[in-house]
């Protein structure tokens, strides 16, 4: 087989709302477009960096100007996707390879991985940060989608209890919540207790990462679910969450792909814990790529495509948000506009 060529280029990705977490906010996504090309098949990964964990899209290409793939044999994934790779770069390689794959055998990669396209699991909307009149407004445009998550960590105790419930008023679906490490034990309880009462589905991160203890202590006094996603990047990080958290999220921006997504999702079942699919703010080649394997999890949150306006790329459609997925073979993705 002739060289593997990687190139990348840089992706811009408006928001549709300037998108607020606990830790700060956006309003334009970055990430790297990463394509894979052997003989005359390319495949298109796509690598979501952020910042929380030391990467960014300059990373990323700086990676690929300095280091050639370690063979030219695109079935290579265990040598072509070693350790040695920084997370998001061995993301978009990890992607651009299962893509090309799929496009030599003629097969979508749900076929590839022996799933059933039609177990995937309903995404939630992800409503950010905002004042409770814009807030309210956002999620009178989310109309009938039937699960919500929405942000908190940011502003008084009384403030996020107050939008929860200025929601839970309107809204009649599933509502879960994000607190983005926001809270410390003593808040995460106070809040947690009181939100009990709005049928809240489960509380990612309510803690900064790296104090399971907090986790364990927080999960003991309330009865909303705990789930992790900051303190669960790879397979590696559960061992030490067991007895302290229900479920954890699963990202391929952390994991760097669908192989270590793979691993992370069984060693989480393996522990007995629940498991969400979850995506940073990216484009659809991503979420495509997480909407594949997510005949394997409990809950998704996969809704960048919901965020962003002018996504060049269609690949996941939704059903009142249950993940479609295309049955094209690789990913599926295609780029409606000219790059
Ligand atoms: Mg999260």
């Amino acid at each position: 087989m002739s060289a593997l060529m990687v190139s990348v280029t840089p992706l811009e990705l408006p928001l549709v709302h300037p998108f607020k977490i606990a830790r700060g906010e956006e309003t334009v996504a970055r990430t790297a477009l990463v394509r894979v090309r052997a003989g005359d098949l390319e495949g298109l990964g796509e690598a979501a960096p952020t910042e929380r964990y030391g990467e960014s899209v300059e990373s990323v290409i700086d990676y690929f100007a300095t280091h050639a793939p370690a063979t030219s044999d695109p079935y290579r994934l265990e040598a072509l996707l070693h350790a040695g790779i920084p997370a998001a770069a061995r993301g978009g390689l990890d992607l651009a390879l299962h893509d090309l794959i799929g496009k030599d055998l003629g097969k979508p990669l749900y076929e590839l991985f022996g799933l059933d396209p039609a177990l995937t699991p309903v995404t939630s909307f992800t409503i950010g940060i905002a004042d409770p009149e814009t807030t309210l407004r956002k999620v009178a445009e989310v109309g009938d989608h039937p699960i919500l998550k929405v942000k908190l960590g940011s502003g008084t105790p009384r403030e996020q209890i107050e939008t929860i419930g200025l929601i839970r008023e309107r809204y009649h679906g599933t509502i879960r919540i994000d607190a983005n490490e926001g809270w410390d034990v003593e808040t995460a309880v106070r809040i947690l207790k009181e939100l009990e009462r709005f049928e809240i589905e489960f509380c990612e991160q309510p803690v900064p990462a790296g104090h399971p203890e907090q986790l364990r202590a927080i999960r003991q006094r309330v009865s909303i679910p705990i789930v992790t996603d900051e303190d669960s990047l790879v397979a590696g990080d559960l061992p030490r969450l067991y007895g302290c958290v229900d479920g954890v999220n699963v990202k391929l921006a952390k994991t760097g792909g669908l192989r270590g997504a793979l691993a992370m999702i069984h060693t989480a079942r393996a522990m007995g814990l629940k498991i969400m699919l979850g995506c940073m703010v990216e484009s659809a080649v991503c979420a495509t790529a997480a909407a594949h394997i997510s005949p394997l999890v409990d809950w998704a949150d996969i809704d960048g495509p919901f965020l962003t306006a002018g996504d060049p790329f269609t690949g996941v459609t939704y059903d009142r948000g249950k993940l479609i997925l295309p049955d094209a073979p690789g990913l599926g993705v295609h780029e409606t506009v000219p790059a």
